[in-house]
C-alpha cells in the first residue's frame, strides 16, 4: 500500500511539472529562406569541329568553295577566277583525270569532294590532265 500512496502523492507533482512544461513559449522556428533553383543544366558540348576534310555544298549542290576542303585544294567554282600560281590557262575539271562527269556535263563528280559535285568550270590543285 505504500506504493499506492506514493503513486497518488506524486500525481499531482506530475501533473503540475506536466504544465509547466507545456506552458513553456515555444521559440519561433528561424525562417528558412526558400532553396535556391537549381543550377541551370550543363549546355551539350558543343560539336567537334569540322575536320579538315569536310566540305559543303552550294545551294546549286556545287562543292563549297569556302569550305575547309575545298579552302585546302584551293578550289573554285571557276577556273579563270583561280589566283593560284599552280593554275595554267585552260585546266579545268572538264579535262580533269579525276573529273567523273561526261563531256558537256555541267558538273560532275570528283573523288576528292565524294557525294558532291564540282563543276566542269572547276578547278583545284589536284588537278591531273586527262590523258
Ligand atoms: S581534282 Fe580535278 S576534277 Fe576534282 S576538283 Fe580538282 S580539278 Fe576538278
Amino acid at each position: 500500500m505504500q506504493t499506492r500512496r506514493t503513486f497518488i502523492g506524486l500525481v499531482p507533482l506530475a501533473s503540475v511539472a506536466l504544465l509547466a512544461a507545456c506552458s513553456k513559449k515555444v521559440e519561433p522556428v528561424p525562417e528558412v529562406p526558400p532553396p535556391s533553383p537549381l543550377p541551370a543544366p550543363p549546355a551539350p558540348a558543343p560539336a567537334p569541329a569540322a575536320a579538315a576534310t569536310t566540305t559543303t555544298t552550294t545551294a546549286e549542290g556545287l562543292v563549297d568553295p569556302t569550305s575547309p576542303k575545298a579552302v585546302e585544294l584551293s578550289f573554285v567554282l571557276d577556273d579563270e577566277t583561280s589566283k593560284n600560281p599552280k593554275h595554267v590557262a585552260g585546266a579545268e575539271c572538264s579535262n580533269c583525270a579525276l573529273y567523273g562527269g561526261k563531256p558537256g556535263d555541267a558538273s560532275g563528280p570528283c573523288p576528292l569532294f565524294a557525294g558532291q559535285r564540282v563543276p566542269a568550270g572547276g578547278w583545284c590543285t589536284a588537278y591531273t590532265k586527262k590523258a
